[in-house]
């Protein structure tokens, strides 16, 4: 069940059993990561419950916080289904190249499939921010670049970082 609030013509937010969530006890993991999270294809809102479970019984990974979801229109390739965005807010002792890895197994396992830039996803994670620093490798870009240009990441970021 999730309850819904249209916050413009093409925005919609969503609130259901752990979108927003928040941790009780203090996490005891090295770093801090803000990670984005879409998707366009399939039933989008089960698959970030799916992923949230994961995440949870994960022993390196310990989630701390998640936003509301967002439905928003797709950029870029404009001729797809609206994406489902969320931020989770989790502490991780993976290192980032490992933690990147780490998340593009899970992309993997929710049958993502890289064909063109912007294309529709079952399951899309970024790494938005990790621990404050400044990464700039071939494969890893932090923080991630044009973050603060999209509503994906700026709506659900907003209530989850005060
Ligand atoms: P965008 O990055 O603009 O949101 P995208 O998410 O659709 O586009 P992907 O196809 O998912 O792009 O990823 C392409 C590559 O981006 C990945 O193979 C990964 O190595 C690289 N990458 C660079 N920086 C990051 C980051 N901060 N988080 C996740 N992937 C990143
Ligand atoms: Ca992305
Ligand atoms: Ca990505």
């Amino acid at each position: 069940m999730y309850l819904k609030r249209e916050l413009s013509d093409s925005l919609v937010a969503f609130y259901g059993l752990h979108f927003p969530f928040k941790r009780l006890s203090k996490s005891s993991l090295r770093y801090e990561v803000t990670l984005g999270v879409g998707g366009n294809v399939g039933d989008v809102k089960r698959r970030f419950e799916h992923l949230f479970f994961l995440l949870r019984f994960e022993r390196r990974v310990e989630v701390v916080r998640t936003s509301l979801i967002l439905k928003n229109p797709p950029f870029g390739y404009t001729q797809q289904d609206d994406f489902f965005n969320s931020i989770i807010i989790l502490k991780t002792s993976m290192q980032a190249k490992a933690f990147l890895a780490y998340l593009m197994r899970i992309e993997k396992k929710f049958g993502r499939r890289r064909s063109f830039a912007n294309a529709p996803r079952t399951l899309d994670l970024d790494i938005i921010f990790f621990d404050n620093r400044v990464i700039k490798t071939e494969n890893l870009t932090v923080p991630h670049p044009s973050w603060y240009k999209r509503e994906s990441v700026v709506i659900p970021l907003a209530g989850v970082s005060i």
